[in-house]
């Protein structure tokens, strides 16, 4: 999402899609019927369920990757709330596009999703994504107050704290619509 939000001249090689299980069924079935994508390798995860991954099922066609992950939760959205910075918590549903954080995101400012750590590896694997983003142009803090424009922040007030309790419906979150997708109703979450 971040080439969309920001512009940026940056192309990902591989996608990534994230469903619940009734919804990654058919999105499998799909993948193989429709696309002709193959299923090259299918990981479980082993890791505590803080992850909210339950397998990665990889899915290739020519030189395309799609790797389809399957989450615990009814709504796959939750997963962005557990990637490793504001900057990442972004995706497109079948609504739009989603950002959870546009005050940052849109300033190419990213902070630590530091709750997400309970590992050291974790949080090793974190330190080269913020290492990757910086290259591409992000500032990124390990906490709000570190960017000068919110140095005296309230904390739990402001929507850009990761103190403060927030809603994907909230009034912060930016939401940019994209007409109906096949048929999509506004009670299909995904
Ligand atoms: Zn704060």
């Amino acid at each position: 999402m971040i080439p969309i939000l920001l512009d940026s001249k940056f192309k990902p090689n591989d996608l990534d899609v994230y469903a619940n299980e009734q919804g990654g069924e058919d999105m499998l079935a799909h993948m193989h019927d429709e696309e002709e994508f193959k299923s090259v390798k299918t990981i479980e995860s082993s890791a505590a369920s803080y992850t909210r991954i339950l397998r990665i099922h990889w899915l290739v066609k020519e030189d395309h990757l799609v790797n389809l992950i399957i989450v615990p939760d009814d709504n796959p959205m939750v997963a962005i709330f557990h990637f490793h910075s504001t900057i990442v918590m972004n995706c497109l549903t079948g609504y739009g596009v989603f950002c959870a954080y546009p005050a940052l995101t849109l300033n190419r400012k990213s902070i630590s999703n530091t709750g997400v750590f309970h590992t050291d590896e974790s949080r090793r694997r974190a330190d080269t994504c913020y290492t990757k983003y910086i290259s591409r142009g992000i500032e990124h803090q390990s906490h709000l107050r570190h960017h000068g424009r919110w140095a005296h922040h309230q904390c739990g007030t402001d929507k850009s704290c990761p103190a403060t309790i927030r809603s994907m419906h909230d009034e912060e979150s930016l939401w940019i619509g994209l007409p109906s997708v096949r048929g999509l109703h506004s009670y299909d979450v995904f």
